[in-house]
């Protein structure tokens, strides 16, 4: 997330109409497949990510705290059911992620999984966000189960192995999974870029003490992670409006793209190295 956001009198906000975000995090975008069983739900830029199992479905990340009748008509829209989501993720849990989570999982009875660092945020409502925290929250949601690194996790046939890559939050994730298509296996991954919210100290953070080794080893780790189709937290991060038209016909290697994903990394990974040595030169 990006802009302060006075989430804890949201509704009364609302109502006045004093809460603002970027546009395109709310406008509505085309439902659309992405690859195999794997789908996109989500806004213009807030990308959610919908995994279609014969026993339920994943969604992951659900946005804004209105999104959920976007989400059911997006799924509606591809031929599925907000019911029928299982499992609820999130790739970190930011307001803009996340705060849609407590209604979907009320509409659709999901379990919500989580790594243990994003779970405190998400059953806290992001109060204890090292950055946004107190001020900035989103409706609370229980997380019903702690998922560790490296983590495989198994729905309908579907293998999606989580990946801790903190830093942008303690406890992001991003998930891999396999997808076979048209005789071909794509190595499918959303990916939480390891950006930088304007304002984050990364040297001595007193909330978040261990944070600059964390992007570090993000980034080590994302850079030794390949993949063909690559997918993240903000359709901006992997090029979503240049590689997709709405309307456009269904093609398994629209978002083949592995040399985007390294260099979205490496991207990431020059701005950190950029800010570090400027708080390090006291230039910031
Ligand atoms: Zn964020």
């Amino acid at each position: 997330m990006k802009r302060k956001l006075l989430l804890g009198a949201l509704a009364a906000a609302l109502a006045l109409g004093a809460v603002t975000w970027p546009p395109e995090w709310s406008r509505p975008f085309a439902a659309h497949r992405v690859i195999g069983n794997v789908y996109y739900v989500g806004t213009y830029d807030l990308a959610c990510f919908l995994i279609v199992t014969p026993q339920g479905d994943i969604l992951i990340n659900t946005g804004l705290p209105d999104s959920a009748p976007m989400i059911r008509r997006s799924m509606a829209d591809l031929g599925f059911k907000l019911e029928d989501v299982r499992w609820l993720l999130t790739t970190q849990a930011h307001f803009d992620h996340a705060a849609g989570m407590a209604e979907v999982k009320r509409l659709s009875g999901a379990r919500v999984l989580a790594s243990q660092g994003d779970a405190v945020l998400l059953e806290d409502g992001g109060k204890s966000d090292y950055h946004f925290g107190p001020d900035y929250y989103y409706a609370p949601v229980k997380v019903d189960q702690r998922i560790g690194d490296g983590e495989k996790l198994r729905l309908g046939g579907v293998e999606l192995t989580a990946y801790l890559h903190p830093g942008h939050t303690q406890g992001s994730m991003s998930y891999g999974l396999t997808v076979k298509e048209g005789g071909k296996e794509y190595r499918v991954l959303i990916a939480n870029m390891g950006s930088i919210n304007p304002g984050v100290k990364l040297v001595g953070n007193t909330r978040y003490p261990g944070i600059a080794e964390d992007y570090a080893r993000t980034f080590e780790r994302q850079k030794a992670l390949a993949c063909d189709i690559f997918l993240s937290s903000h359709a901006s991060q992997y090029g979503m409006h240049r590689k997709y038209t709405p309307g456009a016909a269904y093609d398994p290697e629209r978002f083949v793209d592995p040399a985007g994903y390294r260099r979205a990394v490496e991207a990431a990974e020059s701005a950190y190295r950029r800010q570090l040595a400027e708080e390090r030169a006291g230039k910031r």
